[in-house]
């Protein structure tokens, strides 16, 4: 994980602790051993058996105390023939103008992560050149730019699924402009990939099974706890590439035996016929979308309802767009009858398994309430 930002948290406080009372060379030496980060700016030390000096925090092993000169700042170690330290670079550190540079920088790529920003860009904006820019940008942070910018996006992006937003939803708020491009910085930057962070990384045994439906081959796939994918395509190859991408890090085994009652309770929904009992289902919600959800259950077959009497429905009257999305990542098909919401206008709308099917859906229900009536 990128530390950039806590980095800077470091850098300010020990410039405002910068206090003119120098502390005794025990006390110096106890915020070697502790690697002490707020004792950084305050003073630097130098090892003899290495001709180096660093900063307290430095990473590096600890030397021995015989070999240790304390300087209070980098200019007098190195007067006294020592060099910087590679690793720690503790000359980066001390509140000066650089820094100051950096930090705007800083401020003004987090006000830009929905745009590419360019080293030229930032070179002309703060009137460097592109080359020193991005040498002093990492001398100061150890990072380039760009990737202060990934690592911030990343951060947005870590505490958008947090409170609870889709992948898709959390990617562009984050300033991500395609999956693919997230996916990338995803394996190596978070761990893992988004849907697996989403899932909290549990390797859940999902068991699936095929079936044929008035809709086209279904697939229904269930955990111990309920069913948590219903999903329609032309072919079986599409529905199980489907889940593999819904369920990446699950234990995915066919089971069509385990699952054939509740295949046919969904069939039989989708006719209208049978039990209305609620199916068991095991799925991750926001709070939001348990809203849409839980109301979409509650419209009777053969209802229908537009996308703005569900926002004010469940009192978000301005959140129509919101229950659109909310019903477009419907991971369960008819147990959610999602297909009966239609725009405004008596439009269909869309449907996550293609208009068609929504269409037949419909006309099914239609059918079949009017025959009753
Ligand atoms: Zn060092």
């Amino acid at each position: 994980m990128n530390s950039a930002m806590v980095t800077f948290g470091q850098e300010e406080s020990a410039v405002k602790s910068a206090t003119p009372v120098a502390p005794s060379d025990d006390a110096r030496w106890h915020a070697v051993l502790a690697r002490d980060a707020a004792s950084d700016g305050k003073f630097v030390f130098a090892v003899s058996s290495t001709g180096v000096y660093c900063r307290p925090s430095c990473p590096s092993k600890r030397p021995r105390r015989e070999n240790v000169t304390f300087f209070p700042k980098p200019q007098h170690a190195e007067s006294a023939g020592f060099r910087e330290c590679l690793r720690c670079r503790p000359k980066a550190i001390v509140g000066n103008p650089r820094q100051e540079l950096v930090k705007a920088i800083c401020r003004f790529i987090e006000q830009r992560l929905d745009e590419p920003i360019t080293l030229e860009r930032l070179g002309r904006e703060f009137g460097q050149s592109p080359f020193h820019l991005q040498r002093t940008f990492k001398a100061v942070l150890g990072i380039t730019p760009k990737e202060y910018a990934n690592s911030c996006r990343m951060r947005d992006f870590r505490e958008n699924l947090k409170a609870g937003h889709s992948v898709t939803r959390a990617m562009y708020d984050a300033g991500y402009s395609s999956t693919s491009r997230l996916y990338s910085r995803t394996s190596t930057e978070l761990g893992m990939e988004p849907a697996k962070y989403r899932r909290g990384a549990i390797a859940a045994p999902v068991r699936y099974a095929f079936a044929d439906s008035p809709l086209g081959r279904m697939l229904i796939a269930a955990t111990d706890k309920g069913i948590c994918s219903i999903q329609f395509a032309d072919s079986d190859e599409e529905l199980e590439q489907g889940l593999r991408r819904e369920f990446p890090f699950a234990i995915r085994r066919r089971d069509d035996t385990g699952l054939a009652e509740l295949a046919r309770r969904v069939v039989r929904r989708i006719a209208g016929t049978g039990s209305s009992a609620a199916l068991p289902l095991d799925i991750q919600a926001t709070a939001f979308q348990r809203r849409v959800w839980s109301y979409l259950q509650s419209i009777g077959f053969g209802e229908t309802r537009s996308y703005a009497e569900i926002a004010k429905a469940i009192r978000r009257p301005s959140a129509v767009r919101a229950v659109a999305r909310a019903c477009a990542t419907n991971p369960v098909a008819i147990a959610i009858p999602c297909h009966r919401v239609l725009r405004a206008n008596g439009d269909l709308g869309g449907y996550r398994w293609g208009v068609k099917r929504k269409k037949t859906l419909l006309e099914m229900e239609s059918a079949s309430s009017s025959a009753q009536s």
